[in-house]
Order: structure tokens, then sequence, then C-alpha cells
């Protein structure tokens, strides 16, 4: 069940601010609050959904090509490609997710490290 007053939901009605590095109809990417990595930003559909499955069982095809679609278009205005770069996504408990609605970690810009 979706929760409608998460934090990200509220980024989306605008009801608290992001720093944004890109949004179209379909998709919302900005700074995260509590950076990992010189670059880290999230990426998140609009369409509202908890996590990837949700979003790929639910959303229609032109929300899903849409968003990652955006994905690399962010990849690619970061410059980013060449040096690489982490996606993250976090699901569920076991998955160590603190907001419930989906969302992709884009890391880069220095060494990532290993997962653990
Ligand atoms: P996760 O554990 O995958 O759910 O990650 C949630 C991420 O959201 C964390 O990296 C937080 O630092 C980030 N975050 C939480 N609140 C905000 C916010 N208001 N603006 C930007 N990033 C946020």
């Amino acid at each position: 069940m979706y929760d409608k007053n998460n934090i990200f939901a509220k980024i989306l009605r605008k009801e608290i601010p992001c720093d944004k590095i890109y949004e179209d109809e379909f998709s919302l990417f900005f700074k995260d609050i509590n950076p990992q990595a010189k670059i880290h930003i999230l990426g998140i559909p609009k369409f509202p959904c908890t996590t990837l499955s949700d979003f790929l069982n639910n959303a229609d095809n032109e929300n899903i090509l849409s968003f990652f679609k955006s994905v690399q278009l962010v990849i690619s205005n970061l410059d980013i490609e060449k040096n690489g770069y982490r996606l993250i996504t976090n699901s569920g408990d076991d998955g160590g997710q603190e907001v419930p609605h989906f969302h992709l970690h884009i890391l880069a810009g220095e060494k990532i490290g290993r997962l653990r």
C-alpha cells in the first residue's frame, strides 16, 4: 500500500523543497540530502509506487520506458559514463529501504568501493 505522505511524495507535490537536477512529465531527479559519494543523485518516477517491483508490475510501459530513459539522460548530463557509476535501489526491510517511494541512487564522482 502506497503511503501518500512519504517524503518523496511530498517533494513531488512541492510541499517540501529538493535540490533538483532534472524533471520531466514522468520523473524527478534531485541530490541526496546525505550524500554517500561526491555525486549522489536520487531518481524517482512520478508514478506512485513503493519499490522497483511495484513500479515494473503496475506502471504502464510509457512510464517505465520514460523513467529509465531519463536515468540515462541524467547519467549523460553528469558526464559520468566514462569513469563509471553505481546504481542502487533498496527495497523493503531486508533491502534497508527508508523512504517507501521507489528510487534509484546514482553514485559517482569517485571510487565507490565494495558493497560489503
Ligand atoms: P533508502 O534507504 O534507499 O530509502 O534511501 C533514502 C535516501 O533518501 C537516503 O539516502 C536519504 O539521505 C535520502 N533523503 C531523505 N530525505 C531526503 C530529502 N528531503 N531530500 C533528499 N534526499 C533525502
